[in-house]
């Protein structure tokens, strides 16, 4: 099994045919796709193919190019987005001091602020970096929510390790498969496993041998198998580390097991804690009846507090219930 962590599947490319290329992927075994938006229209069209599709998730964020057009409004808007069952990132966020399609400030505050957002949303995030990879690691050096995917990596080995340090994935999309890309070939070789991910960033940059086609999630194959090669093991292995990498970038997968299991645990709680509060209640009135002496009161209000206790506590139980339930994301297995 494999995870494409980032493709835009949104692309107008994909309007003739983006079920039989979902279904492509799948056939080879691509089992989760991170459909991943640049503006507000285009997260909004990625969670709604998200919705569609079983294996298919979503990131909301707005790119570097187009900060110029962030302003609160888009913040607002972007944090109910995230809130959408299947967002699972936020992202693509970033500076891009290649293109320079916003200015520099305007990129600066844009990143900053959706790096907040997803701090305060516990969302991990997706990041575009091109020509400003020392500004974007110190930013991510403040950055405290540690779960960060560098897409498409173009860099080399040694800025690629500084990441690595931080904490960070980085993720090899087709220009690894490319016979003159020796720069990325040392950093496919040479980080650790545990850092690395996979990805298309579909639908462009279609690896070999389909370059300069359409890329699409399936074509993922060809990416790892470049990669198992250049690392000198088989594709089996590559495909089982980045996937549980993946995985766990997400947290989706143990989250979900998990908060499943502690959502079944406090609703149980909260029932039962529910049903025996009652019995003290009723005999507390009983008792508060036929109260005449001091020891009679005293128990009373020992009774009543147990009750208040019980009920209480039941009370935060079945909230905690619900609430697991926002993490519930999406299920892989
Ligand atoms: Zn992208």
């Amino acid at each position: 099994m494999l995870i494409d962590t980032h493709a835009h599947l949104q692309w107008p490319s994909f309007d003739s045919d983006r079920t039989e290329v979902i279904a492509r992927a799948a056939m080879k075994n691509i089992m989760v796709i991170v459909n991943v938006g640049y503006d507000l229209a285009a997260c909004r069209q990625a969670i709604g193919i998200a919705e569609q599709h079983e294996g298919v998730v979503a990131a909301v964020g707005i790119h570097p190019h187009n900060a110029n057009t962030f302003t609160d409004g888009t913040l607002r808007a972007l944090r109910n987005l995230a809130k959408e069952s299947k967002v699972v990132a936020v992202g693509e966020i970033g500076l891009d001091f290649y293109r320079n399609l916003s200015p520099n400030d305007h990129q600066m505050e844009a990143f900053d602020r959706q790096l907040a957002l997803a701090e305060d949303l516990s969302l991990p995030v997706v990041i575009h970096q091109r020509d400003a990879a020392q500004e974007t690691l110190k930013v991510l050096q403040g950055f405290s929510g540690k779960r960060t995917l560098m897409h498409c990596w173009s860099g080399g080995l040694d800025t690629a390790s500084s990441y690595v340090k931080l904490g960070c994935m980085i993720s090899l999309a087709g220009p690894v498969t490319f016979p003159n890309a020796r720069r990325l070939h040392e950093v496919a070789k040479n980080i650790p496993i545990s850092s690395l991910v996979l990805e298309t960033d579909s639908p462009w940059l279609a690896p070999q041998p389909y370059r300069g086609r359409r890329n699409e999630p399936s074509f993922l194959v060809s990416i790892a198998d470049a990669v198992a090669e250049l690392r000198g093991v088989d594709a089996q292995a590559i495909s089982d580390v980045t996937t549980e990498n993946a995985k766990r970038f997400d947290q989706a997968t143990h989250g979900n097991k998990w908060a499943e299991k502690r959502s079944f645990h406090f609703c149980f709680v909260g029932l039962w804690n529910l049903t025996t509060s009652v019995p003290f209640f009723c005999r507390y009135i009983s008792t508060a009846k036929t109260t005449r002496a001091t020891t009679r009161q005293y128990a009373a209000t020992l009774v009543r507090a147990r009750a208040w206790v019980r009920f209480s506590f039941s009370a935060i139980s079945l909230w905690c219930s619900s609430f697991s339930r926002v993490y519930l994301v999406f299920n892989v297995e």
